[in-house]
């Protein structure tokens, strides 16, 4: 069996005062390999929670994750991570950053140094390779945390809001290069967002949670991650379905915001 399997995920965090917060409600889920999922939900809605499970990082309080016949049951490197801030080795250079899963995996100095330097050239560092972390731009960090992150060949990358902390033009750049990686390794790829534009270019499937308890409210397939390998991603989203799509997620959120705003106010 290959392909990442959720199965009746629940999450529940016992708090100190006595209560608890189910984060998430039986969630289950196939993701085939190679598929870009991004995820979509307003905050509390557990997105961060399901993907800290798939990382191994927490363990769930029922149900399993599987990925290619085999149990998760803690952090691995089939399994990697990009964070919002690179988490980069400040103490490095962007070659050192790069090169340091291969190292810890005792790889070959020649090969490890073939695939740091087509990972930089891949993600455009190509003319940075010998810089030190705090010389880049924001944007050209999360370009090594993405080149560190495949540089360890994992099966599946996870993506907690990696392009949240950058400004727009930069932002958009990076949707592109996160489409052209996908296309170029065949990775699957689970991408947390905000932003429902952004949701709706890099995921050819889109799910949206909902909170209290967190769960899956409503998965789409789209076909605009396709599109975007190839064409501009201010074209893709001229698409008349773009912004009916964009429209319809905007209100399901917004609803379910004001929903929540509702429970606080009669709770007061
Ligand atoms: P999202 O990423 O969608 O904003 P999270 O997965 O971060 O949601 O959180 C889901 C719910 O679980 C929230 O109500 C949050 O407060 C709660 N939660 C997350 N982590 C913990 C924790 N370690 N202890 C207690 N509650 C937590």
């Amino acid at each position: 069996m290959s392909g990442l399997s959720i199965e009746n995920l629940s999450m529940r965090f016992e708090l100190p005062n006595g209560t608890h917060v189910q984060a998430l409600e039986d969630v289950t889920l196939k993701i085939e390999p190679g598929e870009l999922m991004s995820v979509l939900g307003p905050s509390g809605c557990g997105k961060t929670t399901l993907l800290n499970i798939i990382a191994g990082f927490l363990a769930p309080t029922d149900g399993r994750v599987v990925l290619n016949g085999h149990r998760v049951t803690g952090p691995d490197a089939e399994r990697g991570m990009v964070f919002q801030q690179g988490a980069l080795f400040e103490w490095m250079s962007v070659r050192e950053n790069v090169g340091f899963g291969p190292s810890m995996k005792g790889m070959p100095a020649g090969e490890k140094k073939q695939i740091v330097d087509h990972l930089l050239d891949v993600v455009g560092l190509g003319d940075f390779k010998e810089k030190a972390v705090y010389e880049l731009s924001g944007g050209m960090q999360q370009r090594v945390a993405l080149a560190r992150c495949l540089a360890n060949d994992p099966d599946v990358i996870l993506m907690d809001e990696p392009l949240g902390a950058l400004d727009a033009l930069t932002r958009e750049k990076m949707q592109s290069l996160v489409l052209k990686l996908w296309k170029e390794t065949g990775k699957t790829i689970i991408l947390i967002t905000h932003s429902v534009e952004e949701a709706l270019l890099l995921g050819e499937r889109l799910l949206v949670m909902a909170p209290r308890p967190g769960r899956i409210h409503r998965e789409y397939r789209l076909p605009f991650a396709e599109m975007g390998v190839d064409a501009d991603l201010r074209e893709v989203k001229k698409h008349p379905e773009f912004a009916e799509r964009r429209e319809e997620i905007l209100a399901m959120i917004w609803d379910m915001e004001e929903e929540i705003m509702g429970r606080v106010e009669v709770a007061q």
